[in-house]
């Protein structure tokens, strides 16, 4: 017997639906690209989502068709998120930071055929153009096309291409497991490989974003996502904040500490989503500039391992709450946020801040274990390391273009991270599986040495690779960044370690950088610290 419910399939039109109707007047605020901001509200951005889809429509394009974008966080970018998606085509969302020859191999793989870019990235696409096979049409998010025309003719301008579409648009009804949406992992190693989100698992995965637990974004909240929309869709804050009215500030290109600082105080910003690296520049920034972030509640940060100092800096500074998150591409992406039980408001004060450390417990739609390197389950004691395992409601099936036997083990997608769960399903990552450092058969984490290092007031930035060693085959070395005008010793700089973790985990010495080798999404690239420092204790 089936339920007699309606059977509306999960699209991510609703969401926008939603806010148009309900949140009609709520603010989108954007800055543009050239400078100066633009208000909007989500009314208007329903109504241009739908126009958009229209004329996307008008264009001849098959259901399905790929549409790109290299574009930063702002008002456009918010409408095709909305507009491709709703109108049945896929939004793509390309990294700028990747290496040209990446982005050829991404649009070509991927075969899109509408290309959506911000002038920044002109000369970017201009210098592929010739390479990219699928591509039709490619649209400047600008009012005018102006120079661009130049350099990339035929280019054509994004709201003259809004005047293409029907005002009284409807939102095609289709299956909720279709695409909707493809990002591409970074590809430290080997080509990017491709995540196709559907309809289904950006809802659910919008749900699970705005549970208490979780985010939990409101209509009360001005949400900044620093995170930009190019990384696993500014980890899925557009939809979750549409699915509540949130009110959105979207900061454009400037993500340097004075712009972040600067929209924070203006537009009483209460919670702020990015990554470590983007937080240590608005920290800097608004101690510099004497802001109290006075509005700032929350901060979510994930993408990276939050130190622990940087949580206490946010705490005891400025009064905000960090919630650590874990994630990636491949589940939506939150795998994992901190937020305490009931019963953890019996603990001491400092016991809480140190269980908010950890990346968290997982929300409604995923499920984590551990297992040992043959597949073997281990037990969720808060001590046991074993290779991290997912699975569910918006956890990928397979790459785009690859199996699921290519791509899962038994149904679960290993996450290629080594992590401890404690009963209660709190996850601490230890290490990327191939980073954590192999010390004469004992395993060291990385993650807890750079939380430690990056305490150290004469350092502005750290990483810990494992070096080769004779005797017990890879030993830890912490790369260091010294502070501005600061000349730490190396034995200065060890003695941080003593006392916070076992002696034979102490790094062996320091090696000093000018400045840490980093991704595409900010993530330290250890291989290429390998290659530099790798033999520093061979000699
Ligand atoms: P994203 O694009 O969201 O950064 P990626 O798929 O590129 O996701 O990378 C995911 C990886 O980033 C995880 O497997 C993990 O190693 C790392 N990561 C993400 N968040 C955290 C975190 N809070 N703590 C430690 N590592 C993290």
């Amino acid at each position: 017997m089936l339920g007699q419910m309606m059977t509306a399939p999960l699209l991510i039109s609703s969401l926008i639906d939603h806010a148009a109707r309900y949140h009609r007047d709520t603010d989108v605020i954007s800055v543009n690209t050239g400078g100066g901001e633009e208000h909007t509200t989500w009314g208007q951005v329903g109504r241009n989502s739908r126009q958009l889809a229209s004329a996307l429509t008008h264009l001849g394009l098959a259901p399905q068709t790929r549409c790109a974008t290299i574009a930063w966080n702002n008002r456009r970018h918010l409408e095709i998120y909305f507009g491709v998606s709703g109108g049945g085509f896929v939004c793509h969302t390309i990294n700028p930071r990747l290496f040209p020859e990446q982005l050829v191999y991404i649009i070509n793989h991927a075969e899109d055929e509408v290309l959506f870019i911000d002038s920044t990235f002109v000369p970017l696409v201009a210098a592929i153009r010739d390479k990219l096979s699928s591509l039709k049409h490619i649209v400047l998010l600008e009012a005018e096309v102006g120079e661009a025309a130049r350099i990339l003719p035929g280019i054509i301008a994004y709201d003259d291409l809004l005047t293409q579409g029907d005002a009284g648009y409807l939102w095609p009804q289709f299956d909720e497991f279709t695409a909707s949406s493809l990002c591409y992992t970074s590809g430290t190693t080997g080509n990017p490989k491709g995540v196709l989100f559907s309809h289904r698992s950006t809802v659910l995965h919008s749900f699970a974003c705005n549970l208490a637990d979780s985010i939990g974004f409101s209509a009360m909240d001005v949400v900044l996502p620093v995170v930009p929309m190019f990384h696993v869709n500014a980890w899925g804050s557009p939809y979750a904040c549409a699915m509540v009215g949130a009110r959105v500030v979207l900061p454009g290109p400037g993500l340097d500490g004075p712009s972040l600082v600067g929209l924070i105080d203006h537009h009483k910003i209460n919670v702020a989503l990015g990554v470590p690296t983007i937080w240590l520049g608005l920290l800097g920034e608004a101690e510099k500039a004497g802001s109290t972030l006075e509005s700032l509640q929350k901060t979510v940060v994930g993408g990276s391992a939050c130190p622990p100092s940087m949580i206490a800096a946010f705490r005891e500074r400025y009064g905000v709450e960090t919630i650590h998150a874990w994630g990636m591409t491949e589940m939506s992406p939150i795998g994992s946020v901190n937020q305490p039980l009931a019963k953890h408001m019996d603990l001491e004060l400092d016991a809480l801040h140190r269980l908010r450390e950890n990346q968290g417990r997982p929300p409604w739609g995923v499920e984590l274990a551990i297992v040992d390197d043959a597949g073997n389950p281990l037990p969720h004691d808060g001590e046991t390391q074993g290779e991290l395992v997912v699975r569910g409601q918006f956890i990928l099936d397979a790459y785009f273009r690859s199996t699921r036997e290519e791509t899962l083990q038994e149904g679960w997608f290993n996450t290629g991270d080594v992590a401890t769960l404690d009963p209660d399903g709190y996850l601490s990552i230890r290490d990327r599986s191939k980073d954590i450092i192999k010390s004469g058969g004992e395993w060291i984490s990385s993650v807890e040495l750079e939380n430690i290092a990056i305490a150290h007031p004469q350092l502005a930035d750290a990483a810990v690779i494992g070096a080769r060693h004779e005797k017990w085959d890879e030993r830890p070395v912490l790369v260091a960044v010294k502070s501005e005008g600061q000349e730490p010793e190396v034995a200065e700089i060890l003695s941080i370690y003593e006392g916070k973790i076992a002696k034979w985990q102490i790094p062996d010495t320091v090696v000093f950088t000018d400045v840490l080798p980093r991704n595409a999404t900010g993530k330290v690239l250890k291989r290429d610290l390998r290659d530099t420092f790798g033999n520093v204790l061979m000699q």
